[in-house]
């Protein structure tokens, strides 16, 4: 499967965490993030990751391509919703077009692990059919 990691500042060390515990699922597909969150999860991990620009700088907008591409089947996007993103315009883009494109898409820790460990057990079934 692809799959995008994205995290904002505040949620970089769960992204860490995460990654690191699920590493060796992760490392059986094809994984895409945004530029700092991709090199620091590379740097603690190893994976191999496609980096995008920095979020803000456009990496979201970039990894909502692939979405709209049609091109990525997982987006786990680690949000902080307590902090003023500059990009926010962008993280609401990338989110609505996961809807538009029925991406499945986890926004905070508990429902990343849920599909991390869905994809472990090979339980992902991606339904693009119903509307
Ligand atoms: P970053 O971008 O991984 O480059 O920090 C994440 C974001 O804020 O969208």
């Amino acid at each position: 499967m692809k799959i995008a990691l994205i995290a904002h500042d505040k949620k970089k060390e769960s992204m860490i965490i995460l990654a690191k515990r699920y590493a060796d699922v992760l490392k059986e597909h094809d994984l895409y993030a945004t530029g700092t969150t991709g090199r620091l999860i590379s740097l603690s991990t190893g994976l191999n990751i496609t980096c995008m620009k920095s979020g803000p700088l456009g990496g979201d907008q970039q990894i909502g391509s692939l979405i709209a591409e049609d091109l990525l089947d997982i987006v786990i996007f680690l949000r902080d919703p307590l902090t003023a993103q500059p990009h926010e315009p962008d993280v609401n883009a990338l989110l609505r077009l996961c809807d538009v494109t029925k991406t499945i898409v986890a926004t905070n820790i508990n429902t990343a692990v849920i599909i991390l460990n869905a994809l472990k057990n090979n339980e992902i079934t991606i339904t693009k059919s119903i509307s």
